[in-house]
């Protein structure tokens, strides 16, 4: 049996995802310069629609960055308030050779839109927003809880405007709990909620080692080699394995409780298919004794993700830079605090170094996980209210709305591979 709400969104949906498109059109790539009106554009676009709808205070916020936007409708007392976040800001289309179509003209395709952004996350954005609109529109104008939405555009260049404005704006974004719209269904047409978020700690690990880059031809054979040093430090972080071999660095970990063991049992995942259509490669890695669901939502890991340095154009040149550097991070669960696992970290890379080379930690950025209990009332609440007893609860590698909130580049961001995978870039037109 629908609602009115959800027979209001069904009767409307060719037009919410025509405005959709039309707010996929809007190239708002938050690190590029070039596109900072973009980013503009696109926040303007969403205030004026919910501005439309019936929400009241409606502000697009400058920052120092791109601006927030802030809306709310607080008419119902006695009822509880939800904080709804979402961002509207992409990240850059490249490589743009491996889009069948291009980026920013969201084209229907297997039934699913493809488009920069349509999966992360103005898709889910727009989602909160139609919810909105659906729910006013078949409530005479009235929504059944008090709602409270703030949406950013630097998601994917680190957020740094919407923590400052958390930490400042305590009492105008309090809320009794935080939806936050920037995660994805398990599998098509599997209603999902995402219950946890792992955190982070990422770091940039400087060497440094002759005063000078030099000539390998002329020097090699007596100055110390900062890439080396980089290598000799990385190898000994983690074991082949998979284990992290920081001191204490699995000290305190919590372990998921029975019943979100249960849960995940339950949801349709296949190793196999995983590994093929989402990692497509020849084996799968990680902590032997754990399952890939585990390894991946509830266990703490460490990456490294670039080395900066020396000569890296085509061709060839002799040199020894006198610096170089590792872009490491590390996954966090909850019962690790960052801070703990920083200094754990930076001790056992300072003991790593070898000598002749000076190593100093750079941190970009850093925070806790955070999960909710899945006894949670409002994720009981949700689970009730559901009309699909086949709700997944799930946890999820994806930062929150959090007064700490920190920088999550996107995993599926990162493939380089915009059409290839499900996940990616694909978003399921409603109700087809
Ligand atoms: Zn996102």
């Amino acid at each position: 049996m629908a609602s009115p709400a959800v027979d209001f969104a069904r009767n409307n949906q060719q037009r919410f995802l025509n405005e959709l498109k039309d707010l996929l059109r809007i190239p708002s790539v938050s690190t590029l310069d070039e596109h900072k009106s973009d980013v503009q554009k696109a926040a303007d676009f969403v205030a004026n629609d919910l501005r439309r709808i019936g929400m009241e205070n409606v502000e697009v916020i400058p920052t120092k960055g791109h601006p927030l936007l802030y809306a709310d409708w607080l008419h119902a007392p006695g009822k509880p308030t939800v904080l709804c976040y979402a961002h509207y800001d992409v990240q850059p289309p490249d490589p743009l050779d491996e889009w069948k179509t291009p980026p920013f003209e969201p084209t229907e395709r297997n039934n699913n839109v493809y488009a920069r952004g349509a999966v992360d996350d103005k898709g889910q954005l727009w989602m909160e927003v139609k919810a909105l609109e659906s729910l006013m529109k078949s409530g005479n104008g009235k929504l059944p809880i008090n709602v409270k939405v703030i949406f950013e555009g630097e998601e994917e260049v680190g957020g740094e405007s919407i923590a400052e404005y958390v930490r400042k704006q305590k009492a105008k974004l309090k809320a009794d709990f935080a939806l936050v719209c920037d995660t994805e269904l398990f599998a098509p047409n599997l209603p999902t909620l995402c219950v946890g978020l792992r955190g982070l700690v990422y770091t940039e690990i400087e060497a440094v080692g002759a005063m000078t880059d030099l000539h390998s031809g002329v020097y090699g054979g007596a100055a110390p080699n900062p890439f080396f040093a980089l290598i000799e430090i990385i190898s000994k972080l983690k074991d082949s394995k998979g284990k992290v071999l920081i001191p204490g660095f699995y000290k305190g970990v919590k372990a998921p409780s029975k019943d979100e063991l249960k849960a995940w049992k339950r949801l349709p995942f296949n190793e196999e298919h995983y590994r093929k259509t989402e990692v497509g490669s020849t084996v799968l890695t990680g902590e032997p004794g754990y399952s890939v669901l585990y390894r991946t939502w509830a266990r703490p890991t460490l990456e490294v993700h670039g080395m900066p340095g020396g000569f890296i154009a085509a061709g060839a040149k002799t040199v020894i830079p006198a610096k170089a550097a590792a872009k490491v991070s590390m996954r966090l669960v909850p019962n690790q605090d960052p801070d703990d696992i920083l200094k754990r970290y930076t001790k056992f890379v300072k003991k790593l170094t070898p000598k002749g080379i000076e190593t100093k930690i750079k941190v970009h950025s850093k925070g806790p996980a955070c999960v909710v209990g899945t006894d949670n009332p409002y994720i009981k609440e949700s689970l009730h209210q559901s009309s699909h007893r086949s709700v997944a609860r799930h946890i999820q590698e994806r930062n929150c709305l959090h007064p700490q909130r920190r920088i999550d580049p996107h995993r599926h961001r990162l493939s380089g591979r915009p059409e290839n995978s499900q996940r990616n870039d694909g978003l399921r037109p409603a109700g087809r």
